[in-house]
């Protein structure tokens, strides 16, 4: 079969209207282009790049910085003592500095004048925030340290953990002596596996300290059981033991003017 070709002459109205399509068409075809170039540049199929561009130039400068800190080493100041020490009791929630406070020579005996009554207030600001002298630590004698602070230990007098287990059972928790107090046979064992070769391990193997408060641990240190560790309050203080009750830690005797078992109404000087 034979293909005729046809030709046609088109009209001056029709090359006009060919040539308008075709500057739509690039003007369409340029659109696109721009919006293609616009998204990739922003790394994204649709038009929600705005987080990704405002994020990009910062990573960029930070990491720019710390090149150049690193390359720059002599630039970089040295960590101080005073730094590095700040940083390490951040670091340690549970820092606890050492208090000393059953060593006389450690506090220094003040004059009178400089000193107030040990009243229920002071004692309640200086104990659960100023601890010793020291800013904002709380209830220092309630802990154990393997080098200072035996407060927590004992012993405890029997009267007082007869009645108090009793106290609890009537408040409906089913407590029993072992939930109060640590006896010597177990004892001794907690003395060998968290104090052996410090010099409180002798007191955890002599019988004449038992029966000694329950302890929990509190990060490297070990706090009395019944104590509220972020508040810094005893947890039972109407029920505390005579022990914790008469206590008086050698700071307070140092700087306080305070009242004894043998004295108790009237505040005097005592060391
Ligand atoms: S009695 Fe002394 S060691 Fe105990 S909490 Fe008060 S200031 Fe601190
Ligand atoms: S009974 Fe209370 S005051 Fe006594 S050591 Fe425990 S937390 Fe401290």
């Amino acid at each position: 079969m034979k293909i005729v070709e046809t030709k046609r002459v088109i009209t001056l109205d029709e090359l006009a209207k060919l040539d308008e399509d075709k500057k739509d068409k690039e003007s369409a075809d340029k659109k696109a282009e721009r919006k293609t170039l616009h998204q990739s540049l922003l790394g994204m199929e649709g038009g929600l790049a705005k987080p990704k561009l405002s994020k990009k130039p910062k990573k960029e400068k930070s990491q720019s910085l710390g090149s150049f800190s690193g390359i720059q080493g002599n630039l970089v100041k040295p960590e101080t003592e005073q730094v590095k020490n700040d940083r390490l009791k951040k670091a340690n929630r549970f820092y606890l500095p050492v208090l000393n406070i059953n060593d006389v020579q450690q506090h220094e005996s003040q004059p009178l004048e400089n000193r107030l009554h040990f009243t229920d207030k002071v004692a309640y600001n200086t104990c659960v925030g100023n601890c010793c002298g020291v800013p904002g630590l709380k209830a220092g004698c309630c802990y154990l340290d393997p080098d200072d602070i035996e407060h927590v230990l004992g012993p405890l007098d029997e009267e007082w953990i007869a009645g108090f287990v009793k106290h609890l059972r009537k408040q409906g928790l089913g407590a029993s002596r072992h939930d109060v107090v640590v006896d010597f046979e177990e004892g001794k064992l907690i003395g060998d596996k968290w104090f052996s070769g410090t010099p409180k391990n002798a007191v955890f193997q002599s019988p004449d300290s038992y029966p000694i408060l329950r302890m929990q641990l509190v990060g490297p240190r070990f706090a009395c059981k019944f104590l509220n560790f972020e508040t810094g309050k005893c947890t039972i203080y109407a029920h505390r033991p005579d022990m914790c009750r008469d206590y008086l830690c050698q700071y307070v005797k140092a700087n306080f003017l305070v009242r004894t078992k043998q004295h108790p109404n009237t505040y005097s000087k005592i060391r």
